[in-house]
């Protein structure tokens, strides 16, 4: 399987999470040949969901997209129905302690998304290869091979890992043992909840008709709304509650995660705890270690081969940080792309372009991963709370 053409470059990108069809939409906008190799079988493949909020990399996000995915972009939007004011656009904290407010984290412009529904808007249109995971990369004459574990092979221009926590491109580009992501020590746990009752939707939503934070104890839980199928019918909507804490790994799914949560872990108060009570047993919950990586220059292969989003710089969810860099990094990468290729034939040279790239990304990434890991350090004591990014200095970068 060969598609390398000159004319118009061919992109291959590695991982169809957001960050590869976030990068796919951008370079097809700009007249670049993206194509998306996915280990996944489809779509729907795995039920993993999480909400999302979108906020200072909102602009950015806008403009890599083209113009009918900006117009279905609600469909994206946990509650697409509501009035968004000042109010709305806020992120409340609340004290685990006391159960007061703590803090109010001004999100202006901020949507919060359902990941599963972003990821099937940012698909339309995208040129997907399910089914094929990467399993090497060389350099050619002319370009790149890239090979899969099926045994296809395919020839491309360039190559962007967008694969996630445990990128293979990273492992190739900068050796196994230095691309090993990190255990935090942070247990992440979800719960995807239709309770079918209006008054407990209604109990979550009255803390925050988006969502809400409690921390200052040793769980941090958070709580809101993940889908509205009537507006005017809340037995109809969808709820979801997180909760953090510093533990043991465990990787659990369902009933026993649950049981997990409610035997194992510190109670949080309030709607956050009934949120977790409330769960029916068809509820998903998982719970997970929350991994990290430190980024490091990477080879890139004669400006040919980088990294974008989680694969480049996975980091703990605190503060919602991830998905912004990521939209950074698309962004960065599809104008340096761009400027390359304006620039074909005169004295830019590629190796220059792309490793200005990677040189950003890094310093950017190993930046955000750190304030992660403080946040999550701070979070579990409500002395250190009051000192957190998310109380001084609220959502921004
Ligand atoms: C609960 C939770 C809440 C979050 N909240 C926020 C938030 O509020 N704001 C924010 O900005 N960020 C948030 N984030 C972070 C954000 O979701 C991630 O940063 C973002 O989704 C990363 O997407 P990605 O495409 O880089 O990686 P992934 O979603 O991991 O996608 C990688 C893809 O690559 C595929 N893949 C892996 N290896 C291979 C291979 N060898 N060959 C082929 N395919 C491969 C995988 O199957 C996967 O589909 C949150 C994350 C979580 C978990």
């Amino acid at each position: 399987m060969a598609t390398s053409n000159t004319d118009k470059p061919v992109v291959i990108i590695i991982g169809a999470g957001l960050t590869g069809l976030l990068a796919a939409q951008g370079l097809k906008q700009n007249g670049f040949r993206a194509i998306v190799f996915e280990r996944e079988e489809g779509i729907d493949a795995r039920p993993r969901e999480w909400t999302m909020l979108v906020h200072w990399a909102m602009p950015i996000f806008q403009r890599l997209v083209p113009k009918d995915i900006l117009e279905d972009l609600k469909d994206a939007f946990c509650n697409p129905y509501l009035h968004f004011n000042a109010e709305m656009e806020t992120l409340p904290c609340y004290n685990g302690v006391t159960g007061e407010l703590l803090f109010s984290s001004p999100t202006p412009g901020a949507r919060r998304v359902s990941r599963r529904r972003l990821r099937a808007l940012l698909a339309h249109g995208v040129d997907i290869r399910w089914n094929m995971t990467l399993k090497s990369f060389s350099r050619t004459e002319t370009g790149l091979k890239v090979e899969f574990e099926d045994g296809q092979t395919i020839d491309a221009d360039y190559l962007l890992g967008a694969d996630g926590t445990s990128s293979k491109v990273r492992e190739i580009a900068v050796g196994a043992e230095k691309a090993q992501p990190q255990g935090s020590g942070f247990l992440f746990a979800t719960g995807l909840n239709q309770y079918r009752d209006v008054e407990k939707n209604e109990a979550i939503a009255a803390k925050h008709p988006v969502a809400a934070l409690m921390m200052g104890t040793s769980s941090v839980g958070g709580i809101g709304v993940l889908s509205v199928e009537e507006p005017g019918d809340k037995s109809t909507w969808s709820t979801f509650w997180v909760k953090i804490w510093r533990g043991e790994p465990v990787d659990l799914r369902g009933q026993e995660a649950l049981e997990y949560i409610k035997t194992e872990t510190a109670p949080l108060r309030d709607e956050f705890q009934s949120a977790i009570d409330w769960t029916p047993s068809d509820s998903y919950v998982g719970i997970n270690e929350m991994k990290y990586w430190i980024p490091v220059p990477w080879e890139n292969y004669g400006g040919r081969v980088t990294l974008a989003g989680d694969a480049a710089h996975p980091m703990l969810i605190y503060r919602g940080q991830g998905f912004q860099h990521s939209i950074t990094d698309v962004d960065n990468y599809v104008n340096a792309l761009v400027q390359l290729h304006a620039a074909a034939g005169g004295d830019v040279s590629r190796e220059d372009v792309m490793g200005t790239y990677d040189n950003e990304v890094v310093k950017r990434g190993a930046n955000a991963v750190e304030q992660s890991l403080c946040e999550a350090e701070k979070s579990l004591d409500i002395d250190t709370v009051k000192q957190m990014l998310m109380a001084t200095r609220g959502h921004g970068k």
